[in-house]
């Protein structure tokens, strides 16, 4: 019977040699994965023999991660902001850069319901994330405002053009327990029936140019086109939201969207010329990144 270590030591060079850049890590996760254990399993038991069940699924998951398929779908599992969401083609993997745009959403809302006195009875924050593909952004705000006990004075919701994503995204707030927290629709953008201002709008859309589709890396090309598509410039789909804004946007409300992290002088002429007057912040990623762009309606 095989190690750990040696089953790691073939798996490593066997993902090395199909070009992966991240081999060991990739070997560690599908390891553990085939083992039913977590990667600090794998690593603190390098001398355990692993039997031939798990060792058959290993190897299944190394000949698809060889093709290319990115480590998350394989798993179906990835963790975004300390919790794991289900993943699998019907969207988007979560990407550890959009964390950022979930630590702005969440600062928006406290500071909107705890740092200005808000008179008892107002009406609940309207929040809502467009392009919630799985669910990731949409999902952990809800989380987040639960642990803080602030769920009730938040309405949210979250729309999606594809049915196959808003079903893996209700599926994820049901397993962290918030699916009775989020109203979910099939809606290009905004939600068509809704006449009532935002206060937060979030989104996650697609920003890759379409020429670059080509140039992202191999795991890329296995998820849906629709989430990373942004057309010749990359912007097109957030130039569509931004021109909703003045009419969606609530007084005093702001909408935090994610952009490529060379995407910025681009965003600040789109939003000087579509937006004259509002505000324009940029803020960077964990990676130093330009990410996500803040738009507030200036002052009346
Ligand atoms: N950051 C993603 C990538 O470069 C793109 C995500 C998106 O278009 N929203 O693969």
């Amino acid at each position: 019977m095989a190690t750990v270590r040696e089953l790691l030591d073939i798996g490593v060079a066997r993902l090395r040699e199909s070009g992966s850049e991240s081999a060991r890590l990739d070997a560690e996760l599908l390891l553990a994965f085939a083992l039913d254990t977590d990667r600090t399993g794998v690593i603190a038991h390098t001398d355990a023999p692993v039997g031939d069940g798990p060792a058959a699924r290993f190897e299944a998951a190394l000949d698809r991660r060889a093709a290319g398929e990115p480590v998350a779908y394989i798993r179906g599992v990835k963790e975004f902001h300390g919790l794991a969401f289900g993943v699998d083609p019907r969207a988007l993997i979560p990407r550890p850069e959009t964390e950022k745009l979930v630590e702005l959403a969440e600062l928006e809302i406290v500071r909107r319901l705890v740092g200005a006195p808000r008179p008892t009875g107002s009406p609940p924050l309207r929040v809502v994330d467009v392009g919630v593909g799985g669910g990731a952004v949409a999902v952990t705000v809800a989380v987040l405002l639960r642990r803080r006990k602030m769920a009730d004075e938040v309405e949210m919701s979250a729309t999606d053009t594809s049915e196959e994503a808003l079903q893996l995204a209700r599926e994820n707030a049901v397993a962290h327990a918030v699916g009775d927290r989020i109203t979910f629709a099939n809606a290009d953008l905004l939600p068509a029936d809704d006449a009532r201002p935002w206060d937060l709008v979030l989104a996650n859309l697609p920003y890759v140019r379409s020429d670059a589709l080509p140039t992202l890396p191999k795991a890329a090309s296995f998820e849906p086109v629709l989430a990373l598509d942004g057309g010749a410039d990359g912007l097109r789909v957030i130039d569509r939201l931004v021109g909703l804004l003045p009419e969606a946007l609530a007084v005093g409300g702001a909408a935090l969207l994610e952009i490529g992290g060379d995407q910025a002088a681009e965003m600040r002429a789109l939003v000087a010329e579509r937006l004259p007057g509002w505000s324009c912040e940029i803020e960077l990623d964990l990676g130093g990144l330009p990410r996500v762009t803040i738009l507030r309606r200036p002052a009346r």
